[in-house]
């Protein structure tokens, strides 16, 4: 998919279904990543709306404010973000956002956590296993959950809990978009939805 699809792709999905979270924040960071700083600022907003934990949302408004160049703006929501995160246990999010004041030069939050709170059943994990989503260290999937690479790649980086939040969101996301996954750009434009909601893409 090139970058106007995505946008245009991740906009219909934030239309056709207002009160989901994943369709506003994947349509706003699209938008980032377009370098459309000023269209991204309110579907990261709605996103947050949506869902106050959605720290890794908070994070990527921050960096859209830091590329317009409003320097408080961004300090206030990463600020905001890392404290959400820290309280969520969501490691790599708070990490990434402390890393972010310590370059701005603003103040870094005390922390709660010092590490990821363990999940209540934990499973097995491989050794340096951190989820791609929420950065905790268990319970991570155990084989991969269908063929091919994809499913290799989530077996390597996802822990359960995420795994199975995604499973009724692909479900909506099929329905929303009227995905056909027979044909190859349906399941292509479900990949995509997929790895942008596990946080994979780059891993
Ligand atoms: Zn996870």
């Amino acid at each position: 998919m090139d970058q106007d699809q995505k946008i245009q792709q991740f906009k219909q999905m934030a239309d056709a279904d207002p009160e989901n979270e994943l369709g506003h924040f994947s349509y706003a960071k699209a938008l980032l990543e377009a370098g459309q700083h000023e269209e991204a600022i309110r579907p990261f907003f709605r996103a947050i709306e949506l869902r106050p934990t959605m720290s890794k949302a908070y994070q990527l408004l921050g960096e859209t404010y830091e590329a317009m160049g409003k320097r408080n703006e961004a300090v206030d929501t990463v600020t905001k973000g890392a404290k959400i995160a820290d309280e969520q246990g969501d490691v790599m999010p708070r990490n990434t956002m402390a890393t972010l004041l310590e370059k701005w030069e603003a103040p870094v939050p005390d922390f709660k956590a010092t590490t990821a709170p363990a999940a209540p059943t934990s499973g097995s994990s491989a050794p340096g296993f951190s989820c791609s989503r929420c950065g905790r260290p268990d319970n991570q999937v155990p084989k991969p959950p269908f063929k091919g690479e994809l499913g290799v790649k989530i077996a390597d980086n996802v822990c359960i809990g995420c795994w199975q939040e995604w499973i009724p969101m692909g479900t909506k996301v099929i329905n929303e978009l009227g995905l056909a996954l027979s044909s190859e750009s349906g399941q292509q434009s479900y990949d995509q939805y997929m790895l942008e909601f596990l946080q994979l893409d780059g891993r």
